[in-house]
């Protein structure tokens, strides 16, 4: 409970970005405070160890952060699913609704050189679940096991959880 304070306190809100009206929650000052970002780790590190996991996947941008960081601690790899156009070798895609329009997620075809391999996806927060819905379709697409989602923090008044559970398993460290 004292973590979760810790953890929760170091992450600051930012209203009007990135545009008006919403409070955006920025994880910077979660990471430039070693006390809290090591206290997130050990928790991360401490539930994940016993999940015989092959990799971890980070979604793109903040999700890399956290799922690298994870990844290094349990002593397995660390795959990204990014944004379209950004990865360089084969891909295969995935196209989520946003509030207008679409954007679409990649993940590299070969991304995991094991078979039928245990994966984790991770990233800093849920809202809609629209992300990492479509991330958690891109993994199971080229044939791993996921075994949970993972969020910083869940903006529970969104519903997303529910969404994301279609698909697999969902934890939050923190829900607000
Ligand atoms: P969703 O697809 O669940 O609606 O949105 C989640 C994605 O948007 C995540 O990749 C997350 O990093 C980003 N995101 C949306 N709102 C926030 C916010 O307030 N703070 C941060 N750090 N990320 C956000």
């Amino acid at each position: 409970e004292a973590d979760k304070n810790l953890i929760q306190n170091s992450i600051r809100d930012v209203h009007d970005f990135p545009k008006e009206g919403i409070v955006f929650k920025d994880i910077t000052t979660l990471l430039n405070n070693k006390e809290a970002f090591k206290t997130l780790m050990n928790h991360l590190e401490e539930r994940y160890k016993s999940y015989n996991l092959d990799y971890i996947c980070g979604i793109d941008s903040r999700g890399f952060i956290f799922g690298a960081a994870l990844a290094d601690r349990l002593g397995i790899g660390f795959v990204p699913v990014r944004k379209k156009g950004k990865l360089p070798s084969t891909t295969v895609c995935e196209k989520y609704e946003l509030e207008y329009g679409y954007d679409e997620v990649e993940i590299h075809l070969d991304a995991f050189p094991k078979k039928k391999p245990n994966v984790l996806l991770i990233d800093d927060l849920i809202a809609t679940g629209g992300t990492a819905t479509a991330a958690s379709k891109l993994i199971k697409k080229i044939d791993a096991n996921l075994l949970e989602a993972c969020f910083i923090l869940n903006l529970t008044f969104l519903n997303g959880v529910k969404k994301v559970e279609e698909h697999t398993k969902v934890y939050a460290v923190l829900d607000i």
